[in-house]
């Protein structure tokens, strides 16, 4: 998973297109911790800085004066590929000029589209769908009037799940792919113009949000304006975005909760989420608390729901990044208590109802229910925010395989006796599909039913949901 940030200053004299690439995916860290990078155009010429690390130690005044420009792109990546390869931007020279890419993406025939350009002459260096993304491009550039044309025929050969931000010589592009599974959305402040993963970070900046991309969307901004050519243009821009499936589990984890997607706001979503956990399992408690962060709305909703007061409990330490040597029980558990603490007073002699927004291998949940019971809570109620997930994803979202989910072999009461809760309680999918009201598209929800609306890759998702292919 990453984060995606585009802009494009169309002033006669840009101003600070840099800062404003920076501060964007500042603002998405958390959709990716482990590398992050800045690419500008200026004047023609391309340049970019990039390394593994968070945003903020990437990057300092001095570096971001020396990336002059009037349009860039910006990408902060997780994820479990490692080495300088999977670092982005990726910047190209090709027979038509400059271009950066920035891709979010799942290309599920990505074997097939490689065997056959190496067929065909191409020399691949990195296993990356950048690297695929762009060899694709650039074939179809040569043959085609445009780079948006280009794009087209590029999505017309990939099968997957992706956004891309893509920056030429003379234009900022954006791309959502024909399920809309993954967000991207369009902002505006000024003569500036911005493309982002989410609208957090056009709020950061103090820019407008325009609207997101409709699935299948290429977008492309220019001094000429903004135009844009869709995979599917016999369908009307209703029917597109009706027939989109963006990843449920934006709503339930992923996304910052001031972001809005596809017309649902995240803290509203998770809020309601956590009042019909209330309705469907409620529980007798003195204290609802959430599994910080990312279950704090939900807990508040199902504390209003219950009508028991909502506290704090936990702390997050934000500093933990993912150093941490985790090779035996001792260590991993050492690795919990560094990230989470317990505040003994607000949960001593309690009973505790915990939200958290889902269980996918409970290996984290288990030691913070150990926590508090260690520092005198008297229960521990588990409640969460999503459905048993049962199924791997192969989108790149959830990175768990499906021999790793609990929910697959176990039934709710063992899983509640492994973790050590004194209950626990999942939402059924009706009530976390009903609570992301005034959602425009549909959703993919495969982890919960198996249904994979982008279908499958050539691998078994089970065993994988990104492949080395040499
Ligand atoms: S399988 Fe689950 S995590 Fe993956 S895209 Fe679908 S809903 Fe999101």
């Amino acid at each position: 998973m990453s984060g995606l940030f585009g802009c494009i200053d169309r002033a006669e004299v840009p101003s600070e297109v840099a800062k404003t690439l920076y501060y964007g995916i500042f603002s998405l860290q958390h959709r990716g911790q482990e590398s992050a990078g800045i690419a500008v155009n200026h004047d023609g010429t391309f340049m970019v800085h990039k390394q593994a690390g968070m945003v903020a130690d990437i990057f300092d005044e001095v570096t971001l004066n020396t990336l002059e420009g009037r349009c860039g792109i910006a990408h902060t990546r997780g994820g479990e590929e490692t080495g300088s390869d999977a670092i982005q931007p990726v910047l190209i020279k090709s027979r038509v000029g400059n271009i950066a890419l920035s891709c979010d993406s799942v290309i599920l025939n990505s074997y097939d589209i490689r065997e056959n350009l190496k067929n065909l002459g191409a020399i691949f260096q990195t296993n990356t769908d950048s690297e695929i993304i762009l060899s694709l491009f650039s074939r179809n550039r040569i043959v085609t009037d445009d780079c948006e044309h280009a794009l087209l025929k590029t999505m017309q050969e990939m099968e997957g799940v992706y956004s891309i931000i893509m920056m030429t010589e003379d234009k900022l592009i954006g791309v959502r792919d024909p399920h809309g599974l993954r967000p991207l959305a369009l902002g505006r402040k000024d003569d500036k113009w911005m493309l982002s993963s989410e609208n957090c970070a056009f709020d950061a900046l103090g820019a407008e949000f325009v609207r997101d991309l409709e699935p299948g969307e290429i977008i492309s901004i220019s001094n000429d304006g903004v135009e844009s050519l869709f995979y599917e243009e016999n369908k009307t821009s209703e029917q597109r975005v009706k027939d989109g499936k963006v990843c449920i589990f934006e709503y339930v984890y992923v996304a910052r909760p001031d972001s809005f997607i596809d017309g649902t706001s995240i803290f509203d979503s998770r809020y309601k989420t956590g009042m019909a956990l209330a309705k469907e399992h409620p529980c007798d408690c003195d204290l609802v608390i959430g599994a910080p962060d990312s279950g704090n709305a939900a807990a508040l909703g199902f504390a209003d729901g219950l009508g028991v007061p909502f506290g704090m409990g936990l702390l997050k330490n934000r500093y933990v990044g993912r150093t941490f040597i985790k090779s035996t029980q001792e260590q991993r558990e050492l690795a919990v208590r560094m990230k989470f603490a317990v505040l003994k007073t607000a949960v001593k002699d309690k009973r505790i109802a915990i939200v958290d927004d889902s269980l996918v291998r409970g290996t984290t949940t288990k030691h913070i229910i150990r926590f508090l019971k260690d520092n005198g809570a008297k229960e521990v109620h588990v409640r969460l925010a999503s459905p048993q997930v049962k199924f791997p994803c192969c989108y790149g979202v959830n990175a768990s395989a499906g021999k790793d989910l609990p929910a697959k072999t176990m039934t709710d009461d063992q899983i509640c006796e492994m973790i050590g809760a004194d209950s626990l309680g999942y939402i059924s999918l009706d009530s976390l599909r009903e609570s992301l009201e005034g959602i425009h598209c549909g959703t993919c929800s495969a982890c919960f039913d198996n249904n994979y609306v982008a279908g499958l890759p050539t691998e078994d998702p089970e065993t994988v949901h990104k492949v080395t292919y040499n």
